[in-house]
């Protein structure tokens, strides 16, 4: 079966807000649901300061909202197969989808739908002329994710089971996210903050960053697992001050301390804080940093994106990769897609799930669900077999054209 449309287009869900669709900030947006249930606060992202890249200057330093691109549309490539069977992958930003339409799509068209490693194989080469990482990586993930959904429908199975099939009945999710009393309220049993401060507020923001770990630590007791995500805010020197204030807090893991291309940091890292688990991954594109990092032993935790490193095509040779080395995987936010959910269930070196929560406190996570993703309960995703591919439950109708 060959293929014979690679298409950009734009899910248009009869029940969704016209003033939300298609309009995300970050990589991750939103499908446009509106959530029937009113919160009973605004949710962390808009309320509190996280430490990132670009603390440095002052006009920006507040909220990560204040310089997000100012336009970065969702959107889906859907792979069309000769009799009419598509598979969808999702995905944001105008110039990962005209990467698929302009570098992409011409050249799969004809090719053998199964035929996923070479597919993959080919979109991989034909970036190396305008760069494979960040945008055209994501570009790549939306494709091979619609031709593993697709693959799924042409055989009539879930894609969990292409990839060999589940491999455990439940999996642990944690929360991600400062609204750590409504995740005790959800259930969730292990939390991960975003951290406030970083190098440019000095010794107050150590003292700050401490006096939060240390009341979240008081509010979830000993028994819960607690993790920081550092989201690429920090150098060596204050990872390692600001690591060693906590060490008492018994942190899980410190997660995405430097920016990713910082490699010899990594390395020096690792040598600084042997105690102290080290995660990340989710800005890292393509397998070949995994490969490094590994090699070198610097981090504990793997934490690719699934719709940015490269699809599911890329995270299966990761999680092979890290087999091996006898390192675990927790692909970043993988617990609120099927996309992620799928993978996890497949893998034996997946144990944990990231569950991020940005919606308001009081709305119930169904209310907030991604297309045909399971939602936690107790900590936990409950295994479920589903129906073939991802299972989206997105119908053809809501498939209208992309107008970037
Ligand atoms: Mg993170």
């Amino acid at each position: 079966m060959k293929i014979k449309s690679v298409e950009v287009v734009r899910i248009q869900r009869p029940d969704a807000d016209p003033a939300t669709t298609g309009s995300g900030t970050t990589l991750s947006a939103s499908t446009g649901a509106r959530p029937k249930t009113q919160g009973y606060r605004k949710a962390w992202p808009t309320q509190i300061e996280v430490a990132n890249p670009m603390s440095k200057f002052p006009r920006f330093k507040q909220r990560r909202q204040l310089y997000s691109a100012k336009k970065w549309p969702s959107f889906a490539v859907k792979v069309t197969a000769e009799d009419g069977t598509w598979g969808l992958g999702t995905a944001s930003g105008r110039p990962a989808a005209m990467v698929v339409e302009d570098a992409f799509a011409h050249i799969l068209e004809g090719e053998t739908c199964m035929a996923i490693e070479k597919l993959w194989d080919m979109m991989f080469r034909v970036s190396k002329s305008f760069g494979t990482v960040g945008i055209a990586s994501v570009a790549m993930s939306a494709v091979d994710l619609a031709l593993w959904d697709l693959a799924g429908k042409l055989q009539n199975k879930p894609v969990y089971e292409l990839l060999g099939g589940p491999t455990c009945d439940r999996l642990f999710v944690y929360a991600t996210g400062d609204d750590v009393d409504w995740y005790r309220e959800l259930g969730f049993r292990a939390f991960k903050l975003p951290c406030q401060y970083g190098p440019v507020d000095g010794l107050w923001g150590l003292r700050e960053n401490e006096r939060r770990i240390a009341e979240v630590r008081e509010m979830i007791g000993e028994g819960c697992d607690l993790m920081l995500d550092c989201y690429m805010a920090f150098d060596v020197e204050y990872t390692t001050r600001l690591a060693e204030r906590l060490r008492c807090y018994d942190l899980r893991w410190m997660e995405e301390c430097l920016i990713p291309e910082d490699v010899g940091g990594h390395l020096e890292l690792k040598k600084r804080l042997p105690w102290m688990p080290l995660a990340s991954g989710e800005h890292f594109y393509t397998p070949y940093p995994y490969q490094l990092m590994i090699e070198n032993r610097c981090l504990d935790i793997l934490q690719p994106d699934i719709q940015w490193v490269g699809g599911m095509t890329a995270c299966v040779k990761i999680c092979h990769m890290a087999a091996v080395a006898g390192l675990e995987v927790c692909l970043h936010g993988g617990g609120r897609d099927a996309y992620g959910q799928h993978l996890s269930w497949a893998m034996p070196n997946i144990s944990w799930c990231e569950y991020y929560i940005g919606s308001d406190p009081g709305v119930p996570l169904e209310e907030v669900a991604q297309p045909g993703a399971l939602v936690p309960r107790d900590s936990h995703l409950k295994f479920a077999p589903t129906g073939p591919g991802f299972d989206l439950g997105i119908e053809e109708e809501w498939l209208v054209p992309f107008q970037a």
